[in-house]
């Protein structure tokens, strides 16, 4: 089995990138964005839509798409980015969040269209959490209770029976799902690779390799290049924690995948999923899955979810524990099919203290920052390069008024406590788990529930 190596998607053989040099000499350019991910690239194209005049170079410290966005689970859905609570305390207020929603649901269309559906190998199978617990079901009938709240139809988010859920994909102990059609699963190294070609397309100079330092107002060096920009774009997600004084502002949260070898057709008969529905579950441990177009099921969940001081595999090696456990999880789900395990590899998502997305530019020092969608920047992206390119040209639409435009928020806690939290909690979450299913009466566990407190999720 391949470990790391940047993932399965990157390690295609097939993928066409467009060619993106390294820096030979000082530049000079209106907007300069670094991280050459999804966020780097949606925001470069949007500039160039906006003003085709703009100069627009994008600088990738390894290869375009090395960080979470070559590597991820390929959902590309409308599941709500950030915390309905904490973005309704901004701009806009509840309307704004509720307007964002709107937009989002929008966005995952708008991202195939522009991507192309078979380039990117878009399969519209809509996202199912799944139920396997009573108090798993409790919880997603309290979801879909304060989703109506916050104005979110039937018909984009319901619940679903034991039999309807398995009829989708036959796992064991099914007690009901919820359902919104809105979610593609798509190749995640094809669509950045799409993306990439999208944006030099449209004029945007790209660079590989070009690992940007000493960033301050107006400039930073390249390899002992000298880059000169009107703005500075810093769209680098979770490694941001590695740049000068931003150590706690951005906690690099490790998520790690197992892809199988091609499964039988006779066991897909069995499974179904035939629709290639984005799965997750609602276990406080949980997991996400899909299958891909050649007949695979990936895996992923936490693992090992962060490391002391924020420290990462970069090409994203996966412990040995973390194998099994993503093995087991596919072990318990489909008991009866024989699957092989043919690579695991890891990445490091985003996460603000708060959980929440933002957008945020200092027009005085001309740097503006973007991201934390936490495990939900595939479409997050999108809407997020969109929003910070009206803000380094001044325009001004709902997007740019929209809650996502707000200031840091606080910072993570100093080590050791950042390392112990982190991973305490996911030793309780565990726990919580274990007790729900002994107890199989329908309530969430209190440790769970103070966990979510602590962790100010909840
Ligand atoms: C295993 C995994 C599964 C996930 N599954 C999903 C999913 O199914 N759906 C979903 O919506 N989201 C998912 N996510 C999250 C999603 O992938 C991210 O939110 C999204 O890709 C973030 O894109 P980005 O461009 O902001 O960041 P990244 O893709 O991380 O890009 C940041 C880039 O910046 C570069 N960089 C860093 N420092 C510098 C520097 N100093 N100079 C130049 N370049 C630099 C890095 O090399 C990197 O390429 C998942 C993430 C992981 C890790």
């Amino acid at each position: 089995m391949r470990n790391g190596e940047i993932g399965y998607w990157m390690a295609q053989p097939d993928l066409d990138w467009p060619t993106a040099p390294s820096v030979d000499g000082d530049e000079s350019v209106d907007v300069a964005i670094i991280g050459g991910g999804l966020t780097g690239l949606w925001t470069a194209w949007a500039i160039k839509q906006l003003d085709p005049h703009a100069s627009v170079h994008v600088y990738e410290a390894e290869q375009l798409g090395y960080g979470a966005s070559g590597r991820n689970g390929g959902w590309l859905s409308s599941k709500q980015i950030g915390l309905r609570s904490v973005l309704a305390n901004g701009a806009g207020g509840r309307a704004g969040v509720v307007a964002m929603n709107e937009r989002q649901k929008r966005a995952v269309y708008e991202v195939v269209d522009l991507l192309g559906a078979d380039t990117i190998h878009a399969r519209r199978g809509g996202a199912l959490q799944v139920a396997r617990s009573p108090s798993e079901l409790a919880r997603l009938r309290a979801y879909i209770d304060k989703s109506r709240q916050w104005s979110v139809a039937e018909e984009d988010l319901r619940l679903l029976s034991a039999e309807e859920t398995s009829e989708r994909v036959n796992m064991t102990r099914l007690v009901g799902g919820m359902y919104s059609p809105h979610c593609f699963t798509v190749d995640p190294a094809r669509m950045v690779a799409s993306l990439a070609r999208l944006a030099r397309d449209a004029g945007v100079e790209l660079r590989s390799s070009a690992r940007a330092t000493a960033i301050q107002s107006g400039t930073f060096m390249v390899e002992g290049h000298t880059i000169r920009a009107g703005w500075i774009v810093i769209a680098t997600e979770g490694y941001t924690s590695l740049q000068p004084n931003q150590r706690r502002a951005m906690l690099p949260m490790n998520s790690s995948m197992l892809i199988t070898e091609p499964i039988a057709p006779a066991d897909w008969k069995r499974i179904g999923w035939s629709e290639h529905e984005g799965v997750s579950s609602t276990a406080h441990t949980y997991f996400y899955g899909r299958p891909t177009v050649d007949g695979r099921i990936a895996i992923g969940g936490r693992g090992t979810p962060y490391n002391f001081a924020g420290s990462f595999d970069r090409p994203g090696r996966v412990d040995g524990k973390t194998i099994e456990a993503l093995q087991a999880t596919l072990d318990d789900l489909f008991p009866d099919v024989s699957m092989t395990p043919a690579h695991a590899w890891s990445g490091v998502l985003g996460i603000l203290r708060d959980w929440s997305p933002y957008v945020d530019a200092d027009e005085e020092a001309g740097i503006l920052r973007v991201g934390g969608y936490a495990g939900q920047g595939v479409t997050g992206a999108y809407l997020g390069g969109q929003i910070a390119a009206e803000l380094v040209l001044s325009r001004r639409t709902e997007l740019s008024d929209s809650p996502w435009v707000r200031p840091l928020p606080s910072k993570w806690e100093p080590e050791p406590l950042r390392w112990i939290g982190a991973n305490a909690l996911y030793g309780v979450y565990g726990w919580a788990d274990r007790l729900e299913r002994h107890r199989n009466d329908g309530r969430t566990s209190a440790l769970a529930t103070i966990a979510d407190k602590f962790a100010r999720r909840g």
